[in-house]
């Protein structure tokens, strides 16, 4: 059987239901396809189930892209306030976290049923429990698709499926497979916002540290500094600082931490040597970072001495081992774990306003399945109202 829609949206995930709404509220006739049970399964659960909508900080920088200025357009043209709005006629308010992060005051579930309801109403037709296993573009215009419904035919459609994070919630490579498939090139994907590992030896000296946390800075070659909190896990480093620097971390790279960030170490160790000579180095260094840290530091960056026998040339060297930790992370936790996937469908191919591949007309590319990743705290779901806003409008 074949099923004709002028406009089919695939994934119902949070630029599909966005996309879907724009198409059906203009009065043209949309099919939004998802292979699992419910839409929004991934959307639900962001920011531990209240869902961190957006960032007031939103800036083009804030995203990794193979084309850094491709994101501009599209933010412009549905941005944080547009958001509220959004949020304003879903019924929800929203609360502002650190760093410009906005929150939902009410679980996430409430904005998927908003979204799918918004888009139904305006006339779009949800087929749910439907896989789509491939496109093939029409010699006259238009796509076939075949799905485990059978073959449904559109003059447009919009690949919204999403990235590889999370399979056990529906993530699949479709997307990128389709950009393939007719000629698209896709940036090799990775996994982003995700746990980094440590090595066996890492891992011997540092897991008993495992649930201390501390704010830090922490970098990586090509990425900016990031400072927020750090986790310290059996299995490695994690929370946002952790997060952040992974989404830019490559195999083989080191991981850069400042455990002291913006605190005059070396001075501080010379002031406690004129002020408590008979205190052990560990003491005075324990007050400032968890005490089971300096533990596995001592021996290596910090000497097992009292102060008084500290020399300047000790506290500088610790102030450096401090402040420049090297870390060399074995891996990510891969995408089980990983929020998000960093790479994907190579936007240079992809127009910046209407999201429509340029050498594929009318098919259109919107959210996380495009090779553009947020950072944490908002920005991928920004990311994902703003490019499915645009691709909705423009088919
Ligand atoms: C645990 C977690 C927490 C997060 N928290 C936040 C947060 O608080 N703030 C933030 O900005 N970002 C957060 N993110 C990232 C954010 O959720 C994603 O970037 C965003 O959901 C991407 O939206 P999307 O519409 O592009 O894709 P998705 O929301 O992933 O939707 C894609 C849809 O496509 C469907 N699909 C996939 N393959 C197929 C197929 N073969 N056939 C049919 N359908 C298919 C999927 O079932 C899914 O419904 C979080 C991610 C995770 C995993």
């Amino acid at each position: 059987m074949v099923t004709d829609a002028p406009v089919v949206v695939l994934g119902a995930g949070a630029a599909g239901l966005v996309a879907a709404h724009q198409v059906a509220a203009r009065g043209i006739g949309v099919i939004v396809v998802d292979h699992q049970a419910r839409p929004g399964r991934k959307l639900a659960i962001t920011g531990g189930g209240y869902c961190n909508v957006t960032n007031m900080r939103v800036k083009a920088r804030c995203f990794i892209s193979s084309n850094p200025h491709f994101v501009k357009s599209a933010l412009a043209r549905f941005g944080p306030w547009d958001v509220m709005d959004m949020l304003a006629d879903a019924g929800i308010g929203v609360e502002e976290r650190d760093r410009g992060e906005l929150f939902c005051d009410q679980r996430a579930t409430l904005l998927v049923d908003f979204l799918q309801g918004r888009a139904e109403a305006a006339g779009a037709r949800l087929m749910l429990g439907c896989s789509v296993s491939g496109l093939r573009a029409l010699p006259g215009g238009g796509f076939l698709l075949r799905s485990s419904r059978g073959e449904l035919q559109a003059s447009r459609v919009i690949v919204a499926t999403g990235g590889l994070s999370y399979p056990g919630i529906g993530a699949s490579g479709l997307g990128m497979d389709i950009a393939r498939s007719l000629g698209i090139p896709v940036v090799a994907p990775r996994p982003g916002l995700a746990p980094l590992l440590w090595s066996a030896s890492d891992r011997e000296r540092f897991a008993d540290l495992s649930g201390n946390s501390l704010e830090v800075t922490t970098r990586c070659p090509d990425s900016p500094a990031f400072r927020a909190d750090l986790l310290f896990t059996h299995r490695g480093l994690s929370g946002p600082a952790a997060l952040q620097v992974s989404s830019y971390w490559r195999p083989g790279a080191s991981v850069t931490v400042d455990l002291l960030p913006g605190i005059d170490v070396e001075g501080r160790l010379l002031e406690a040597r004129r002020e408590r000579p008979r205190a052990a180095l560990r003491t005075v260094l324990g007050a400032w970072l968890p005490k089971r840290l300096v533990l596995a530091f001592e021996g290596r960056e910090i000497p097992d001495l009292p102060m008084g026998r500290l020399s300047d040339l000790h506290a500088a060297a610790i102030a450096d081992s401090l402040h420049r930790w090297t870390f060399h992370p074995a891996g990510t936790a891969g995408y089980d774990k990983a929020e998000v996937t960093v790479g994907g469908v190579d936007t240079r191919a992809i127009s910046s306003k209407t999201l429509e591949a340029r050498d594929v007309p009318g098919l259109h590319f919107a959210g996380e399945v495009l090779d553009v990743t947020g950072w944490l705290g908002g920005y991928n779901l920004q990311w994902a109202w703003s490019s499915g806003h645009c691709a909705g409008r423009a088919v």
